[in-house]
């Protein structure tokens, strides 16, 4: 068997400098392809991190670029029948000697090394090279979820805001005007009404459990690609893609209307105030949250149970009272 040199400690040290799930899985992806040097594999991953939805696999590596369909569907296949058969451990195709070395991420299926002709894998390759590198990759990638989730609700938390606005901003400013919509994102901040109303009549834990169930039907009521964050306390944020204005209003104002027709266990009915501004290429992502702030801030002002956006409360010149637009904020 080949053994490791010196390159491959440092392949598998760059996967530890990673900070964010993407960069980590691009870093995986190159790692595993080095190492695999001409061996014919396919490197699948799970975009689903929930336990109990239903996986689904996106090829982030391979050895041939162009993939047949037919391979692709061959092995989503076995992915299915490897996650069923409980993957206990490495399973070997008899017919095509095949073999899906599973990644896991805790007891979850996060994704699987495919190998062509893999019989012989343990004999010939960096097998122990390899299997390492998956399980730095499994554990890092438990590091980096359970510093990006907010512990009481499962969201991402205000530190993965931050992040991944600036990712998406940076991509947009990148991209030129005639791009398809995918790439448009808004920015919406809701807070909860009277939360301390709910604290000091039903205690804490109640309110906790009140933050719980609002975090799970924001989970159903929004998107996959869309993200949600505990912002801190009772306030939340949301990232929605793909959209303009005008359908964030429309997917905002259903949610606010699914929170007010919902009763909460023991405390009845719950409801949110909720502002919203568009994404803009070019802005700081501090004067985005000012702005959806003040939008927020108008509806609390003006009856709670209610949405507002930013664009339109300032094109009325509504917010007159308070300085319109954070991109002109002098840091010192
Ligand atoms: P408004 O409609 O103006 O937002 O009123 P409010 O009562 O919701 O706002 P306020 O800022 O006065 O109170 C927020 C409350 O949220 C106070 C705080 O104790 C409670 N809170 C913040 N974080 C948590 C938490 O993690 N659990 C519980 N149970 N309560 C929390
Ligand atoms: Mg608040
Ligand atoms: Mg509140």
């Amino acid at each position: 068997m080949k053994s490791y040199d010196l390159r491959d400690l440092d392949r598998l040290v760059s996967l530890t400098c990673q900070k964010n799930f993407e960069t980590l899985q691009r870093a995986f992806a190159s790692v595993v392809t080095e190492l695999m040097g001409d061996k014919i594999f396919r490197l699948y991953l799970n975009k689903e991190l929930d336990e109990g939805v239903e996986p689904e696999f996106v090829l982030i590596g391979a050895s041939c670029a162009n993939l047949s369909k037919e391979t692709r569907q061959s092995d989503k296949l076995q992915l299915s029948q490897f996650i069923s058969n409980d993957h206990d451990d490495v399973s070997e195709d008899s017919q095509d000697e095949n073999i899906l070395l599973p990644i896991l991420h805790g007891h979850h299926v996060y994704g699987s090394l495919i190998i062509e002709h893999g019989i012989d894998f343990y004999a010939e390759m960096h097998s122990n090279v390899i299997l390492s590198a998956i399980t730095i990759f499994s554990n890092q990638m438990s590091l980096l979820q359970n510093s990006s989730q907010d512990a009481l609700t499962g969201l991402f938390n205000r530190y993965m805001l931050d992040n991944a606005m600036e990712h998406i901003l940076s991509v947009s400013q990148a991209r030129r005007e005639g791009d398809n919509h995918d790439h448009q994102w808004c920015l919406a901040m809701l807070d909860i009404d009277h939360f301390k109303a709910v604290n000091d009549t039903y205690g804490h834990l109640i309110g906790d459990e009140v933050l719980l169930k609002l975090a799970q039907l924001m989970k159903k009521c929004f998107r996959h690609e869309d993200m949600l964050f505990r912002f801190g306390g009772e306030e939340f944020s949301i990232l929605l893609k793909g959209v303009d204005l005008e359908q964030a209003i429309k997917i905002l104002e259903r949610f606010r209307t699914t929170v007010s027709d919902y009763r909460f266990p023991q405390v009845g009915q719950v409801t949110i105030s909720l502002g919203v501004t568009f994404m803009a290429p070019g802005k700081f992502p501090s004067a985005l949250l000012g702005n959806a702030d003040k939008a927020l801030y108008y509806s609390k002002e003006h009856g709670r149970n209610q949405l507002h956006c930013f664009e339109r409360l300032h094109e009325l010149n509504l917010l007159e009272d308070i300085s319109t637009d954070t991109n002109d904020l002098e840091f010192f």
